[in-house]
């Protein structure tokens, strides 16, 4: 008899894992270590996600509902895996809450952390209330609140969103692109217009990604048709003259320094490998890669290996990841872990 699939994280990744192995008639068993189901885009409460528009809440919020009804698919919140022994086809994993479950192979779909804006402190992070990250804008929308400054509540005239807080910094320790920051900061831009159409929204840049198809719809129509202004721009610090914050950078177009008021600063902070990651590597005896993310065995066979048979990761845990590719992922880890769960069984699997 072929044992449960063990998914671990039950963000995007590991609900497009359950559903997928639920629609082959496979039993899995995720694994979360927060109180409820959905990862980021719910524990976070986004707003409206790109590149489709869908509430978070609904898009999500769909995948969660499914994953709860389907009789397939056990689940353990509020828990984590203390031990992991065995081998392809009959592992043993023990939990935090005391259970023990056999499982015949591991998806790892155990995300990011969002980077912690208080490790770039000269941005005003954590010393003005009125600078806030983009986790902070999406749960201001999805809330219906609406873009407030949280100081006193009023409504901002004058936005600025610094990208790449957290993301291809070399000083702290953060080379990499976080992918979708770009995007999610147009978007969110548009959103603020949207609401307040007075506000004036400035996005201060090193450069924009706003890869494949997401140029015409996040980065063009936020110019021309939101009107948000582009800085190219080194920001150097934000300070406060008491009443507004202030906004000193270097355009770097012009080569001149700038200096200019603002009533909210948005952070749109990176995705920084899952605080996890270490004793999720010595749990599971697998290697991470050199930025502390999971690494994968190889990109072109087997999709989402990691460095020990029967353990396969997806979504963000591998690295900074859209939501779409993190479903994408979660889907193909879920078919290598069953192949190899029906082949180690003897059970085969139907062509
Ligand atoms: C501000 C912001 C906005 C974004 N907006 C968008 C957007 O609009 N569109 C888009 O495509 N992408 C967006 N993203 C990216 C999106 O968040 C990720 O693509 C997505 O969350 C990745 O899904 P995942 O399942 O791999 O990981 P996660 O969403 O991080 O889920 C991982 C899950 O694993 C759990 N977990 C972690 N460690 C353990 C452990 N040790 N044991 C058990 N469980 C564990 C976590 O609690 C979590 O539930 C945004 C990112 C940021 C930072
Ligand atoms: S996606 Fe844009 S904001 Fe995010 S790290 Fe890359 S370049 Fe910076």
């Amino acid at each position: 008899m072929t044992h449960p699939i063990l998914i671990v994280g039950g963000g995007p990744a590991g609900l497009a894992a359950a559903q997928a192995l639920a629609g082959v008639g496979q039993k899995s068993i995720l694994v979360e270590k927060e109180s409820r189901l959905g990862g980021a885009p719910i524990l976070s409460g986004y707003a409206k996600l790109v590149p489709s528009g869908e509430w978070a809440k609904d898009a999500i919020g769909g995948m969660v509902k499914r994953a709860e009804e389907s009789p397939l698919v056990a689940r353990e919140l509020g828990c984590t895996v203390k031990r992991f022994s065995g081998e392809p086809g009959d592992f043993r994993a023990e939990l935090s809450n005391g259970k023990t479950i056999d499982a015949s192979a591991a998806i790892l779909a155990t995300g990011f952390t969002h980077f912690d804006s208080v490790n770039k402190p000269e941005w005003g992070f954590g010393t003005f209330p009125d600078v806030v990250t983009t986790t902070q804008v999406e749960q201001m929308i999805s809330s219906g609140r609406g873009v407030r400054c949280p100081s006193d509540g009023r409504k901002p005239e004058r936005v600025a969103i610094l990208l790449c807080v957290g993301s291809r910094d070399r000083q702290i320790g953060r080379e990499w692109c976080s992918k979708i920051c770009c995007t999610v900061s147009a978007n969110i831009a548009m959103e603020i217009r949207e609401e307040l159409p007075g506000c004036h929204v400035y996005i201060y840049y090193m450069d924009i990604r706003t890869f494949g198809l997401y140029e015409t719809k996040y980065y063009w129509a936020s110019q021309e048709v939101h009107k948000v202004k582009y800085i190219k721009a080194r920001v150097a610090e934000v300070t406060s003259d008491g009443e507004r914050l202030v906004l000193k950078a270097e355009d770097t177009l012009v080569k001149r320094p700038i200096t200019i008021p603002f009533d909210l600063v948005v952070h749109a902070i990176g995705m920084d490998p899952n605080v996890d990651n270490k004793s999720i590597a010595s749990v599971f005896g697998i290697a991470l890669e050199e930025h502390g993310f999971i690494d994968k065995k190889n990109s072109y066979g087997t999709f989402g290996e990691t460095s020990r048979e029967g353990v396969f990761v997806a979504g963000a845990a591998t690295g900074p990841e859209t939501i779409d590719d993190s479903i994408g992922q979660g889907k193909a880890a879920a078919i290598a872990a069953f192949g190899l769960a029906h082949a180690r069984s003897g059970a085969g699997v139907a062509a």
